[in-house]
């Protein structure tokens, strides 16, 4: 029996071949009520759309059950026969406790879970220093992670699927004015050849603009296990383009490593003396929030960014940094309040890549990035937006304003008048936070 969980793919999948060499296999996936309820819109959407696309590349013999998996995968078991339930590791902390009990409760019917290959290309916890113990620095790591090194892809296989009786899937909406892209593992397959072949060598120069296409636009593939990054890491070769995207890879690799070793760092700051740090709470910091989820700061590269998420599910890197140093350094507000929103709404969410991007950007986490480096929302527009394509695309309030005019629209009030205000002064709130970190050392 081999349960899917975030590997939804037949090809290039180590569990999956290691199921198939023991005869007919079930394939089984697991509506587990404690993960979809926490879950938001466009996760859920992404969820069965992905099970959707996986179903039809099994013909159809994909079995969906609802409930949890401590009870489920047990009796799916006995009902098929199987001696074996295979599964791709999970490194994240419920996935962890969630995977030791469904172990245990199979064993109680002498069948074996047997955990073969990850999401990553090298497990969480295997690259360490010299002294065994984990890396908190990511240069580093990236060298010893490519010493390291990863297996071959695995080779397809196709196996004899057998089926039984699947529970109604439950059904979920994208919210209004939410659009996703195609879904699943031969449309990622594609994505990733035509990056292959027509972008990845300009990724160096384009791949901090969002006004260009400039990245792979694969991390909604990686988090649901579309592809697996090993298919990824096999073409790249030693140019320096090809190696600027394998340390791309890294940093998901990096993160979840940090997860696996501290899984506290989903919840509060990794660098204990940030824990102190003080944020605002109230009415006003409230309002504040609504107007930067929302994209209406008044900040132009912060807005399109917040708003490509509510239309999109995805944000661009670059502008995912700059809209979590303005909610941090600018608004005094919680990471972990941004975090959380970036997890209702990101169609690539994922906990260790979210929760660790976050804490860089807010300078509590394992990165030198420190807190005292305070992103300039206008001038990281100017400079990663040059003729101001990206923010009039997500903001029609800005259409008059030529070029890079779209970032400064105060300075033309009558071409931009139905666009918000400011709702800080960046100037200001930069040297709050400063002085707020400087309180932290006192
Ligand atoms: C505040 C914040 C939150 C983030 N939340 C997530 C998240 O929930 N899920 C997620 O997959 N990525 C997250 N990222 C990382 C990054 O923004 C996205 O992976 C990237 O924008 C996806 O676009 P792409 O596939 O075109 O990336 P590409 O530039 O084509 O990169 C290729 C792949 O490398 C990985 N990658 C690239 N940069 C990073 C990074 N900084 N951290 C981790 N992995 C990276 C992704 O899997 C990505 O698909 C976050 C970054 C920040 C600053």
């Amino acid at each position: 029996m081999m349960w899917f969980r975030r590997d939804l793919r037949l090809n290039d999948h180590a569990a999956l071949a290691r199921a198939a060499e023991t005869g007919p296999v079930l394939g089984l996936f697991v509506i587990d009520p404690h993960l979809w309820d926490k879950s938001g819109a466009v996760r859920r959407v992404c969820l069965l759309r992905s099970l959707d696309a996986l179903n039809e590349a099994m013909d159809g013999q994909l079995v969906v059950r609802v409930g949890s998996p401590t009870e489920v995968v047990p009796a799916v078991a006995k009902d098929v026969g199987a001696s074996t339930v295979f599964i791709s590791a999970d490194f994240a902390p419920y996935g962890q406790q969630r995977d030791a009990d469904v172990e245990r409760a199979l064993l109680d019917d002498q069948v074996a879970l047997e955990s073969v290959g990850s999401p990553y290309a090298v497990n969480p916890g295997v690259v360490r220093k010299s002294d065994g113990t984990p890396y908190q620095v990511f240069t580093p790591f990236y060298r010893a992670w490519c010493d390291s090194g990863w297996l071959a892809p695995v080779a397809n296989t196709t196996p004899s699927w057998l089926n039984l009786v699947s529970d109604p899937w439950p059904t979920a909406e994208l919210p209004a004015g939410v659009t996703l892209p195609a879904i699943g593992e031969q449309t990622s397959l594609d994505l990733w050849r035509t990056f292959h072949t027509d972008l990845i060598d300009e990724y160096p120069d384009h791949r901090d603009r969002p006004d260009l296409a400039g990245t792979s636009s694969l991390s909604m593939a990686l988090r649901w296990g579309h592809v697996h990054p090993r298919t990824l890491l096999a073409e790249l070769n030693d140019s320096r383009a090809h190696d600027v995207y394998r340390r791309e890879l890294c940093w998901r690799e990096f993160y979840a490593d940090v997860l696996f070793h501290v899984p506290q760092s989903a919840r509060h700051s990794l660098k204990p003396t940030m824990q102190a740090m003080r944020t605002d709470s109230g009415a006003t910091a409230d309002a504040r929030f609504a107007a930067w989820a929302e994209g209406r700061t008044g900040y132009p590269f912060v807005d399109a960014g917040m708003r490509q998420l509510l239309a999109e599910g995805w944000i661009h890197n670059r502008v995912r940094m700059v809209v979590a140093s303005f909610l941090v350094k600018d608004l005094h507000l919680d990471w972990q309040r941004g975090a959380s929103h970036f997890m209702e709404w990101l169609r690539d969410g994922d906990i260790a890549s979210n929760q660790h991007g976050w804490q860089w950007a807010a300078g509590t986490g394992t990165d030198a990035a420190p807190y005292f480096r305070v992103f300039n929302p206008v001038m990281q527009g100017v400079k990663f937006d040059p003729d101001g394509d990206y923010v009039r695309k997500y903001i029609p309030e800005l259409a008059q304003l030529p070029g890079a005019s779209a970032h400064t629209p105060w300075d033309a009030p009558l071409l931009a008048a139905e666009y918000p205000e400011r709702i800080v002064d960046h100037s200001v709130e930069r040297n709050e936070a400063l002085a707020r970190l400087a309180e932290l050392k006192n």
